[in-house]
């Protein structure tokens, strides 16, 4: 499959390089990485990355303003679906390649490379840059890294596996750079939002079977002069929660005119419930987007029917093996 990539890649002289809307380290960094590797492979082609750039990630690096393409190849990353791609001229591309680790939604690309037992995109392109010898540089490797780090939350969850760590082994023996860099490009965060994160363990409820939830209205955000999306990026900090099985942020977007729900698990499939409001992603970290309070009390209901079924299965197994 990396073969064929790369052949279709030779065949034209534009490639645009897109992903999914509502940027997040993944997949911005998949799209950096690649188009600075691509770049440096094809001098003579005209490579770039596309889509709404945000503020919060401006030090992951940088992308390309988007004009008017033709006869072009559309590479999309980290994007299941065709609707989610962060690109207005996706009908005009003449040839389309997928490369994403989520679980299958529908084919739209030419030539599709989905990998859903990986962590991450970037994941899968430091194995598509080593297998093809496509150039790489210190910086490139950092990028992939960025993105790896920020989707696997540091390795933490069961997608690492021993080749996660043999590839980035390799990168970093190979291109090293400074693992703190990324940390601090990751991580650092004004103190206004540290505060914004007490106010939501001060607030968060708790369901009968173990959603745990905050509801955050516009006015709540605006005291603590965060932006909208601040909240959501902050569900990862409220892993590990002994009372929670699913963990949910819920937050007025008045810029979008909606409201978007993070979602998490440990244990219960949630990508399921997330699709049926508007949203999808993975079996155990998802994100939907709801009209009103009203639609995320539903959402929240279903999270706790789901959980309510996943801890009678628990049992009914415990109660097999004694
Ligand atoms: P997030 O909570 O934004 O980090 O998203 C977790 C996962 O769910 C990622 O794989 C996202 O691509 C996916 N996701 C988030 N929001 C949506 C949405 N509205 N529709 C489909 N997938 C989503």
């Amino acid at each position: 499959m990396f073969h064929k990539i790369i052949k279709e890649i030779k065949k034209y002289d534009t490639i645009v390089i897109a992903r999914h809307i509502g940027v997040d380290p993944d997949a911005l960094c998949s799209q950096i990485a690649l188009r600075d590797s691509l770049r440096l492979a094809f001098p003579k082609k005209k490579i770039v990355a596309v889509g709404s750039s945000s503020i919060k990630f401006a030090e992951l690096g940088s992308l390309d303003k988007t004009e008017d393409y033709q006869q072009f190849l559309l590479i999309v990353l980290d994007t299941p679906d065709r609707k989610r791609i962060d690109f207005s001229q996706v009908e005009k591309a003449d040839s389309i390649i997928k490369i994403d680790h989520h679980p299958y939604i529908e084919t739209y690309a030419k030539i599709e490379y989905i990998d859903d037992q990986k962590g991450s995109t970037c994941e899968i392109l430091m194995e598509f840059l080593k297998k093809m010898r496509l150039s790489c540089t210190s910086s490139i490797a950092r990028t992939l890294y960025t993105g790896l780090i920020s989707d696997t939350n540091r390795f933490l969850f069961d997608s690492t596996t021993s080749s996660t760590f043999e590839i980035v082994s390799y990168y970093l023996k190979k291109y090293p750079f400074l693992l703190s860099d990324v940390y601090k490009s990751l991580y650092m965060r004004p103190l206004k939002e540290v505060r914004l994160q007490g106010y939501i363990g001060e607030n968060l409820t708790l369901t009968e079977n173990g959603v745990l939830y905050i509801e955050l209205s516009n006015e709540d955000i605006l005291r603590f002069k965060a932006d909208s999306a601040s909240a959501g990026n902050m569900i990862n900090n409220f892993n590990f929660i002994e009372e929670a099985l699913v963990w949910v942020i819920i937050t007025e977007d008045i810029k979008n005119n909606n409201i978007r729900v993070n979602i998490r698990s440990r244990g219960p499939v949630i990508n399921q419930i997330a699709e049926k409001f508007h949203g999808g992603g993975h079996a155990f970290a998802s994100g939907a987007k709801v009209s009103c309070f009203e639609e995320a009390e539903l959402l929240i209901q279903d999270l706790d029917e789901v959980c309510k079924e996943y801890i009678k299965v628990c049992e009914e197994n415990e109660n097999n093996i004694e």
